[in-house]
């Protein structure tokens, strides 16, 4: 479990303690996979979370008027040990071969973490917007995947700070 759950988040949410505005941005972690060939991406990716996933990445909750946090953690997301300066800003511990080391195919995915931020509050909400894309510091590869033969790597540790693990669980 992260730092907030469904219900601790819906608290956070339900109005600023400062202004009681009802309208926050919030930060957080989440999946993203991504097209790779010859090691270059194919597209920007697209997300793979759930709504629980969401939740459990969030590292911060300010309020949109007045600028207030209503949540924040100093911690990585998803494993709770390292720093969350360990993360934001770094680049990705894993790199992307060109070519399957299995079979020499060109084709490979990457599946990582994504930091995105959120508008919550207002009518409609939107889909998350990422502010780091593959290749871009802040944006930590977690698995490879060969789209041709069974080759698949994963990350060691905390795909995000690189902390020795144990991750902690997600929510289911
Ligand atoms: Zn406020
Ligand atoms: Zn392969
Ligand atoms: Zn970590």
């Amino acid at each position: 479990m992260g730092k907030l759950d469904e219900r601790a988040f819906a608290a956070t949410v339900a109005g600023c303690k400062k202004c009681d505005a009802k309208v926050f941005e919030v930060a957080t972690f989440i999946d993203r996979k991504v097209a790779v060939m010859l090691g270059e991406p194919q597209d920007d990716g697209r997300w793979t979370h759930d709504g629980k996933n969401f939740i459990d990445g969030i590292y911060r909750v300010q309020c949109v008027r007045c600028r207030g946090e209503q949540f924040a953690s100093a911690t990585c997301p998803r494993c709770d040990r390292g720093r969350l300066s360990d993360v934001i800003g770094k680049p990705s511990r894993m790199a992307v071969p060109k070519r399957c080391p299995g079979c020499k195919g060109v084709h490979l995915t990457v599946t990582g973490f994504a930091p995105a931020v959120l508008r919550i509050g207002e009518r409609r909400p939107a889909s998350p917007t990422p502010t780091a894309l593959f290749g871009h510091p802040s944006f930590h590869i977690a698995q490879i995947v060969c789209e041709t033969c069974d080759w698949v790597t994963v990350a060691e540790g905390c795909p995000l700070c690189a902390n020795a693990g144990p991750l902690r669980p997600r929510p289911a």
